[in-house]
């Protein structure tokens, strides 16, 4: 099989210019809305008018899609902890060597997609890290990630002991794209293993919105979110009791510090504890920009996409208590 970079090369020079190329690669196997978004996606581009080139990984980890699982059977590892990879390593490690050999020298924008696991909700959100030396500061990242119009782009750190995801962080494909000066991020695109249409929609419209930025396409693309309420930190809520989590609020709802999250119920119905987070997690809606249609890559460029977000939030300025909303049911920590 030819390497994908020597396919490109391969290419009459129209069709590579610029050599722009956005990878959406789904990293895990439960997660379906990304897959079906980035296919809708190179359905309807036109070869013959897109300026560079797209290159879809409809899933980076076919033995955990087989299973429809989070991590493959043979080796139990998240894939997304295991870049960049190890050829002679277990089957998880040979997978993302192999991935990320591709990427080499080839991709000039990664995004990968994901949603979170069959038991947790939310509505679809982006992630992004930060390299010490990756070239891409992070206004550019919020940028690109504005295009998906998520309910909050979350900064997440790479140190250990964060209290947000266990394992290795910073063997991420994103981590290790910026690491390599390729400007790459995480959009969740919702929840559950099963399709949400209304998420596919969306994630298919912020490749559309990414391609037009990049100068991929012409055309035109939903204006990327006006404001966004960068998150700073998450985390889990536990609880000290066992019983079935009856939660209180949705997803994207406001909790202040000391509001009850939800409940936890005995066998019986009685609630046993009551679940409350001490800091606050604040606002994490977003506020659209209002206005006409987007008319080409111009008009996104000059859009206010900024850390904070708007006047609202620069009385509150984004800090660590800036988390989505995280409880015991719905984790936004599990990717
Ligand atoms: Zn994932």
């Amino acid at each position: 099989m030819a390497r994908v970079v020597e396919h490109l090369a391969s290419l009459a020079p129209a069709s590579r210019a610029k050599g722009r190329i956005p990878v959406g690669t789904m990293a895990s196997g439960a997660e379906i809305n990304g897959i079906l978004a980035a296919m809708d996606f190179i359905g309807e581009l036109s070869p013959t008018e897109v300026r560079g080139s797209v290159v879809v990984t409809a899933t980076a980890n076919a033995p955990a899609l087989d299973v429809r699982h989070k991590y493959a059977p043979q080796d139990g590892q998240d894939l997304d902890q295991t870049f960049p990879g190890n050829p002679r390593g277990l089957i998880s490690d040979r997978l993302s060597a192999a991935l990320f050999a591709e990427l080499r020298g080839c991709a000039d924008l990664v995004i990968s997609m994901h949603t979170l696991s069959l038991i947790y909700d939310c509505n679809p959100y982006g992630v992004y890290k930060q390299h010490p030396e990756g070239k891409f500061g992070e206004s550019e990242l919020l940028r690109l990630v504005s295009f998906f119009r998520p309910t909050v782009p979350c900064q997440m750190s790479v140190e250990p002991g964060q209290g947000e995801l266990p394992g290795r962080i910073p063997g991420a494909l994103d981590y290790q794209c910026l690491a390599l000066g390729i400007p790459a991020f995480m959009i969740e695109l919702g929840a559950g293993g099963r399709e949400d249409r209304a998420h596919v929609r969306q994630g298919g419209e912020g490749f559309i919105g990414v391609a037009a930025h990049m100068g991929l396409i012409e055309g035109v693309a939903r204006p990327p979110a006006a404001t966004l309420r960068r998150v700073t930190s998450r985390t889990h809520v536990t609880c000290e009791r066992g019983g079935l989590f009856r939660r209180l609020h949705g997803s994207d709802e406001l909790v202040r510090a000391g509001e009850p999250l939800g409940r936890i119920v005995d066998m019986h119905g009685e609630t046993v504890e009551t679940v409350t987070r001490e800091r606050d997690i604040g606002d994490h809606r977003h506020s659209p920009r209002a206005g006409g249609p987007y008319r080409g890559s111009r008009g996104l460029r000059g859009a206010r996409v900024g850390r904070g977000g708007g006047a609202e939030m620069s009385r509150h300025p984004v800090r660590a208590a800036q988390a989505p909303h995280v409880d015991p049911g719905r984790t936004a920590s599990e990717r």
